[in-house]
């Protein structure tokens, strides 16, 4: 692997003015390579030519189809160079070699997807009368500010650029310190694309200094973050004094409402993707299932059987779809983990499985499923982010929804039953902004993704968040 990276602004490879930072590979503890950390300075020339390439009309000049066809061929490139992509994204994040080559094609899937709606973004005629013609038209905000986590840095970046540049914004990336090696294909696939220059930058650097910066820049006009609540409130703060509108996609304590009806034989490959995913560090993870009392011994001993049958190691070992689990993205993510499920444990809570820190080199933390949880408990209502299930039983339907929507969080949540008036009813009233029915994770890059309550606002994914990236214009002309 290469052993130093650099940042990428106006289409030129750069250092950084906050030096280097090293990257960790997570299943050894061992650093990869160094990253160059972009600066204030650094941030503003990015975001000036960013601002360039706007206002030269460059991007928006073109014939949309033009700009779309663009916008497919960096998923293009990224499908042509899978394998070398995945394994940059498996050793810094730490994810199955299965996984990481998904979320590449996921990454791929969103440049197809937004290249291909370019030139969908029409307007509107409204009728004035005799003597005017008056027209809506949508333009894009001009620079996106993106400011992107570390547990899928290439499909979150991917989702926020592409919808991005299709709508005709130019883009600055600050990504995460913990993975910002994989995104360096990004910008490589934005040369590829023959996108002009300045119009996708990608740079590293530390949170509270490049990201800070980045958010509150005069020069960005809209900005996009996934990642903490915390960060969240911090960026948003930001966003309101800079007057820019913002998309904050949060975290989630979202559950799965697992009826007596329910197909069980089913439901443990839904317990496989929905907590064990990526070592459970997704922001829609299935970290809470909510089980009728009747199948509550039922539900935990098949997800013990789950947690057990997988095989935990470093994920470049791990390349066959289904197969195991990988390390956390960090020491400090598993300990934090960890910490959670001992408090939990003291609360009262037991670990039906797993629970602990493996005594092997890497963050890995066992699969984890606890019982005996309360839904006041800490671990029932604040995320872990780490491959941690919660079970709790429920007696009737009415406290079922009551559970689910009993956190500050609404991300997504799920409901299993063969009852479908159940199900249609359960989905009017859960607190969610994706509810999935008989299947975690149903849908795709079409469906509009986003959270209620302390999840955040706006909406990424599917045709709404193309909207977030352009702003309304009427033209009323007098033609006497
Ligand atoms: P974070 O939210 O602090 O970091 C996400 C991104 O924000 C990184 O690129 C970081 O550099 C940047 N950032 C941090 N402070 C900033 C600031 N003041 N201004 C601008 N940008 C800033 O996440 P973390 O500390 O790496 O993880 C902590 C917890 O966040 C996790 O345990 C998990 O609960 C949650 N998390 C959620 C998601 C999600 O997808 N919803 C993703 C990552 C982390």
């Amino acid at each position: 692997m290469q052993t130093y990276w650099q940042n990428f602004i106006d289409a030129d490879w750069a250092d950084g003015g906050a030096g280097r930072a090293g990257v960790v590979n997570p299943a050894t503890g061992a650093v990869l390579a160094e990253q160059a950390m972009a600066d204030a300075a650094d941030v503003d020339r990015a975001v000036q030519a960013a601002r360039r390439v706007h206002e030269s009309g460059v991007l928006t000049d073109l014939r949309p189809v033009e700009r779309g066809r663009m916008v497919q061929a960096m998923g293009r490139y990224l499908l042509e160079n899978r394998d070398e992509v995945a394994e940059t994204l498996t050793l810094e994040q730490g994810k199955p070699l299965w996984e990481a080559r998904r979320e590449i094609e996921n990454a791929a899937r969103y440049f197809e997807y937004y290249g291909n709606q370019a030139e969908t973004l029409e307007g509107r005629s409204i009728p004035l009368g005799g003597g005017y013609v008056d027209f809506t038209q949508l333009e894009p905000y001009g620079v996106s500010a993106q400011v992107i986590p570390w547990n899928f840095p290439l499909e979150i970046a991917a989702r926020s650029i592409a919808a991005g540049v299709a709508a005709g914004n130019a883009c600055v990336v600050k990504t995460s310190e913990l993975t910002p090696l994989s995104s360096a294909y990004l910008a490589r696939a934005a040369m590829a694309a023959g996108l002009p220059a300045g119009t996708v930058n990608i740079l590293c650097g530390w949170g509270h200094e490049a990201g800070a910066a980045l958010v509150s820049h005069p020069g960005i006009n809209q900005a996009v973050f996934t990642g903490s609540v915390e960060t969240g409130i911090a960026i948003a703060r930001a966003a309101a004094e800079n007057v820019v509108p913002c998309v904050l996609e949060l975290g989630g304590k979202s559950a799965a409402i697992v009826h007596e009806d329910a197909d069980l034989d089913a439901f443990e490959g839904d317990i496989r993707r929905g907590i064990y995913t990526n070592a459970g560090q997704v922001c829609s993870a299935m970290s809470r299932v909510l089980v009728h009392e009747s199948l509550h011994d039922e539900v935990i001993a098949r997800a013990c059987a789950v947690a057990g049958a997988l095989s935990v190691g470093p994920g470049v070992d791990r390349t066959e779809p289904g197969q195991g689990m990988g390390p956390m993205v960090s020491e400090a993510q598993r300990d934090r983990a960890a910490a959670m499920v001992a408090e939990a444990e003291r609360a009262g809570a037991r670990a039906a499985t797993g629970g602990r820190a493996m005594n092997i080199p890497g963050a890995f933390l066992e699969p984890t499923v606890m019982a005996d949880v309360t839904p006041d408990m800490a671990i029932a209502q604040d995320e872990v982010f780490g491959p941690v299930l919660s079970v709790i039983p429920f007696r009737d339907e009415a406290q079922a929804i009551e559970i689910a929507n009993g956190t500050r969080y609404g991300l997504v949540a799920g409901v299993f039953t063969r009852d479908l008036d159940r199900a249609t009813r359960a989905a009017r009233r859960l607190r969610a902004g994706q509810v999935f029915v008989n299947e975690w994770f149903a849908g795709g890059v079409e469906t509009p993704f986003g959270g209620y309550g302390r999840s955040g606002y706006g909406r990424e994914k599917g045709r709404e968040a193309l909207l977030n990236y352009v702003q309304t214009k009427n033209v009323a002309i007098r033609t006497r």
